[in-house]
């Protein structure tokens, strides 16, 4: 199998396997035996699949910033992490999703956005914006390890934690960064920002456009018709000016 024809494969497995944990699955349910001798796949973020040439410079230079991130102590919340989230996707997308901090599910397996908030941000993603999550985004954190009891993370945690989401920004260069919610609005943009009163407005990191908008699981616990909509029409600003 060649590896254009395998990326999609590996992009479908991958949101049927999100969509069994969503579902309470801790197995994968198979009736059959699997050949466990099979050449085994690497995390997305580790091993682009895209053979393009930007995407793989990109790639390198994304994996230098996770290497001098290493198995990193730099601030406290490295106490009770069970990983390190990095992020996942595409290092060369357009379109990148900063979030506040891993939850439980993502502590658990190293990934961004697998719980319940991440499966409505790809229902946002997928459904709402016709997008395909791992081939089309990119989705990171402000604090790559997980804050104890789903708390805030503290002032101090994310600035030691800053430096690496700069360098995977510009690592990836995107053209659009959607911050979700208020604390990656804020620290992408240096102040408090009240994310409810300024979400659908546009602002400039690093000389790309941001986007603020509502944090999925905020959406999830005020699912009114109202954040519905103001999500809904975020998403199409950013469609429209990933389009030009
Ligand atoms: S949150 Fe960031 S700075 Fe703190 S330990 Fe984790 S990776 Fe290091």
């Amino acid at each position: 199998m060649t590896s254009s024809n395998r990326e999609p494969l590996l992009t479908e497995l991958k949101n049927y396997l999100i969509h069994l944990k969503d579902l309470g699955y801790t197995e994968v349910p198979c009736e059959t035996k699997l050949n466990l001798q099979q050449e085994a796949v690497a995390p997305y973020s580790q091993t682009p699949l895209s053979v393009n040439k930007m995407a793989a410079k990109n790639s390198k230079a994304l994996t230098a910033v996770q290497q001098e991130l290493g198995d990193c102590t730099r601030c406290k919340l490295s106490n009770e992490r069970k990983n390190i989230v990095f992020g996942s996707g595409n290092p060369h997308a357009d379109l990148v999703f900063v979030g506040e901090g891993p939850g439980a599910d993502e502590d658990e397996q190293g990934l961004p956005f697998i719980g319940r908030a991440g499966k409505k941000l790809t229902e946002i993603i997928e459904k709402g914006m016709g997008l395909n999550r791992e081939k089309d985004t990119y989705i990171c954190n402000i604090v790559k390890c997980r804050p104890p009891g789903n708390r805030d993370p503290e002032k101090e945690e994310i600035a030691t934690c800053n430096p690496f989401l700069i360098q995977q920004l510009k690592a990836i260069k995107p053209k659009v960064i959607v911050a979700l919610g208020k604390p990656a609005s804020s620290t992408l943009l240096g102040r408090t920002v009240p994310i409810v009163k300024e979400r659908g407005t546009w602002h400039e990191y690093e000389g790309i456009k941001l986007m603020l908008t509502l944090h999925p699981s905020y959406l999830i616990r005020f699912y009114t018709l109202e954040n519905r909509k103001a999500v809904h029409d975020d998403m199409k600003k950013v469609l429209k000016e990933l389009k030009k």
